[in-house]
């Protein structure tokens, strides 16, 4: 999709599911079930949506998803549902891995640098050889010292590899990476997590990572129980949502099964997201499909 004077790409990683009570936080099953139904182990559908953002000059990859390191235990725990593999993942861009300038990592949990990583001769190696991957230092540093609930998170062969060949940009703090595309930190998921914000031309668009998973989570206080600080969480999406909506931001969502990218709207006291046409999701180049449906 065109943005401005950038090209934009929704790549569908995998489909996976999290327990639905994990997912909403304090917020009743009676309410978040409507819009996420669950099923029979109580696990809502979410998905890995990565964003290509292409400037022109530069290719910037958000994400990387779960990638292909799990048994067929984890699988099935997860209920997870590779859609392309890690070697392969660019093919529906027509890129390859090595064409990838820069990836941005909102934070260190495994379904969002799972796929940074691949094992290649029996070795593990960044999957995207050329690019430095964008992390905030302090959620490296967390990483290492996790306490007993944060720690299940954190698999260090997803990331100490990228340390090991030399391929991490650590920042701290609000960044730009690239001349338009900024990381900023919010805190809330976790101490140092990070949202990316993007413009070009009249074009504004944030992607939101953990701080709003789905288009379920456009509700401020429908926070997920996986945050270490729900309360920052709850009031970072607000102050972030009313910019999105008086400036009219593409706003795209990370874990969101439907479509993952669109609008918010102010309705009364909340917000509301009204996601693109389909077609947003076509490449650009006319080749490759839509995001794979979750079915
Ligand atoms: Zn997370």
């Amino acid at each position: 999709m065109r943005f401005g004077k950038f090209d934009l790409s929704i790549i569908r990683e995998c489909v996976f599911k999290l327990d639905g009570g994990a997912m909403f936080g304090v917020v009743p099953k009676a309410l978040w079930s409507k819009t996420s139904p669950a099923d029979e182990e109580n696990r809502v559908v979410l998905a890995c949506n990565l964003l290509l953002i292409d400037t022109g000059e530069k290719k910037v990859l958000i994400e990387t998803g779960m990638g292909d390191r799990w048994s067929e235990k984890e699988r099935e725990r997860y209920g997870l549902k590779s859609l392309v593999s890690s070697a392969t993942i660019l093919d529906q861009v027509n890129l390859k891995p090595e064409d990838i300038d820069f990836v941005v990592i909102s934070h260190l949990h495994f379904d969002h640098v799972g796929g940074a990583t691949m094992v290649k001769d029996g070795k593990l190696v960044p999957v995207f050889p050329n690019a430095q991957y964008v992390v905030q230092k302090g959620e490296w540093d967390f990483a290492f010292k996790a306490n007993a609930r944060a720690k299940a998170s954190y698999r260090p062969d997803d990331f100490v590899p990228l340390q090991e060949h030399n391929q991490i940009l650590f920042v701290d703090g609000d960044h730009e990476v690239v001349p338009g595309i900024w990381v900023k930190v919010t805190g809330g998921h976790t101490s140092h997590h990070q949202v990316v914000y993007f413009e070009s031309e009249n074009d504004k668009g944030v992607y939101f990572a953990d701080i709003i998973p789905t288009k379920s989570h456009v509700t401020p206080p429908w926070v997920m129980g996986y945050d270490h600080y729900p309360l920052i969480s709850c009031d970072i999406k607000s102050d972030w949502l009313a910019r999105a909506a008086q400036e009219n931001w593409l706003v795209v969502f990370d874990h969101e099964p439907g479509i993952p990218w669109g609008r918010v709207k102010v309705d009364g006291n909340k917000f509301a997201f009204e996601a693109l046409a389909e077609d947003s999701l076509t490449f650009a180049s006319g080749k490759g499909k839509a995001l794979a449906s979750v079915g």
